[in-house]
């Protein structure tokens, strides 16, 4: 008998398997070995799944129920994941290598996203139109969408699952999620808080595969209003088109190749800090990584040194260990990844600094060195790729206007760090940059209240931030007669 642990899917309150009885194995990073098997759902799935949501959505329960009631579940939501947040966290460290002190701090702060969005969920009005007809009134609705399809990749599921399911559940939507087929397990585990705060069944709906049929069928679909997408700009192109089938409106956070510029007169040592959290955080699985380190030409190279020094330091290891700070990567893809461009980035000129290779007593699983690359050109490939690895390119700067030039030179366009004590240039130069985020003397901070994504190929639409709610609905605007009189003849003009 297999000793891997077995999922399921929440489709429409149940717990089933593919209709096909499909399943893929789950690796865990750490080891490299299997340890769960995972349902891959068919077309049929997919599509029960989204009418199980539709019918709660047009007549079932969850189509009754009032705004405060919808809040009230949510609060409740918050509060389980706040109490599961060690039993999901390690989940989420098994199943993606991400460390456990930080998926177990996570889950207890996204607890927070659901509040908050509790919160909003009585307080999304429409306007009274002062308009310009006598005798007449206008006013807008915002009513729900629909079905949201909501698709993510495998990094930081939970957070991701609260960052769409928050607004779209408050403004009073239903849900399909498709997990990614890298990590899945912990957003099928969810599912059980989801039945415990007592939502209908059908309202959320968990399915789990790749994605071609699984993804495809469900942003294609005919009921789904609206399609949050989470992953890479390829993935992304897929989703656009998919949704040229169901005129789905789209928001897509996508990837990125953020900057970070430390001026001269910066606190380099909060510096250090903020770079390193941007970089070696989560392994530099990270959509914000700050992946490309400006440095001005009278610190650069002290700096580089000590950063160096600091970063041979960090200690790679067992995710699960609290005295682990980095963790392996969640694919063997990323890995290669990370190999093939440090090698080319070595080739076009690069000098390694640290890093640069697999550890020698960690090879059994997928872990990859801390590793800084000095670029001496802005044009190499290194500068431009999203690695998605703990892989830091550093390229010097002599002015402001040299280092906007540099860090704006780039597809991508999701978030940036700036250091300096010098408040009036910060912002001077925060102005000039073209990215969702912009973090001054601080990197890699969220909130449910700050609005949250990017420019450019990072993708289009915001999440967080109390807009949020209102972007998983529409205005219906009613007309109303106030006179007596009966409408005129509709062939004379007035
Ligand atoms: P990915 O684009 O490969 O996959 C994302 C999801 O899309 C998965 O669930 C996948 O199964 C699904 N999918 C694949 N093909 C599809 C199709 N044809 N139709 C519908 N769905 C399909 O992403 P990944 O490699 O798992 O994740 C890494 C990417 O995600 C990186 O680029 C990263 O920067 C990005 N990301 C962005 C953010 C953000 O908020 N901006 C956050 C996390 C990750």
């Amino acid at each position: 008998m297999s000793d891997l642990q077995n999922y399921s899917m929440l489709i429409d309150g149940d717990w089933v398997a593919a209709s096909d009885g499909g399943s893929f194995e789950s690796v865990n990073p750490t080891t490299g070995a299997p340890w769960a098997t995972i349902p891959a759902a068919t077309a049929e799935d997919v599509d029960r799944a989204v009418r199980a949501a539709w019918y709660q959505f047009s007549e079932g329960p969850w189509s009754k129920m009032l705004p405060s009631q919808r809040g009230k579940l949510l609060r409740k939501l918050g509060d389980l994941l706040a109490d599961k947040s060690e039993d999901l966290g390690r989940i989420e460290t098994i199943d993606t290598g991400k460390m456990l002190k930080e998926t177990r701090w996570q889950a207890k702060y996204i607890a927070e996203f659901f509040h908050f969005y509790a919160g909003l969920a009585d307080k999304v009005t429409g306007q009274t139109l002062p308009i310009d007809k006598p005798d007449m009134m206008a006013m807008t609705i915002r009513e729900p969408l629909g079905v949201i399809a909501a698709v993510v990749p495998w990094n930081s599921q939970l957070f991701l699952v609260a960052v769409k399911l928050g607004p779209a559940l408050a403004a009073g939507n239903t849900v399909v999620l498709k997990a990614s087929e890298h990590a899945s397990a912990a957003m099928l585990e969810f599912g059980r808080l989801i039945e415990e705060a007592g939502f209908p069944p059908g309202v959320v709906n968990i399915v789990s595969g790749l994605g071609d049929p699984c993804g495809r069928v469900l942003t294609t679909h005919p009921l789904v209003a609206r399609i949050s997408f989470t992953g890479g700009p390829e993935t992304a192109r897929h989703i656009v088109r998919n949704s040229a089938e169901n005129f789905a409106e789209v928001s897509l956070e996508l990837g990125g190749k953020s900057p970070v510029v430390v001026f001269e007169d910066a606190d380099l040592e909060s510096a250090t800090n903020g770079v390193m959290a941007g970089i070696f955080g989560a392994s530099g699985q990270s959509c914000v990584a700050g992946s490309r380190l400006y440095l001005h030409e009278k610190i650069h190279d002290k700096f580089l040194a000590d950063l160096s020094a600091r970063t041979s330091k960090i200690l790679i290891g067992d995710p699960l260990a609290e005295e682990t700070q980095m963790g392996p990567l969640c694919t063997l893809g990323q890995l290669n990844a990370c190999e093939t461009q440090v090698a080319r980035a070595r080739e076009q000129g690069g000098t390694v600094h640290n890093g640069g290779k697999q550890p020698a007593h960690l090879n059994a699983g997928w872990f990859y060195e801390p590793t800084i690359v000095e670029c001496p050109d802005q044009k190499m490939e290194i500068v431009d790729s999203e690695m998605f690895g703990p892989v830091l390119s550093v390229l010097r700067f002599k002015d402001e206007e040299e280092v906007v030039a540099k860090a704006n030179d780039t597809k991508y366009g999701l978030a940036s760090g700036i250091f300096t004590r010098d408040i009036a240039r910060a912002l001077r130069v925060q102005k000039q940059i073209r990215a969702g985020i912009v973090w001054i003397n601080t990197y890699r901070v969220v909130s449910p209240i700050a609005e949250f994504g990017g420019f450019k190929d990072s993708g289009y639409g915001r999440e967080s931030g109390a807009q949020a709610i209102y972007d998983y609905t529409r205005p219906k605007t009613v007309w109303i007669n106030t006179s007596d009189a009966p409408m005129g003849n509709p062939f004379v003009m007035r």
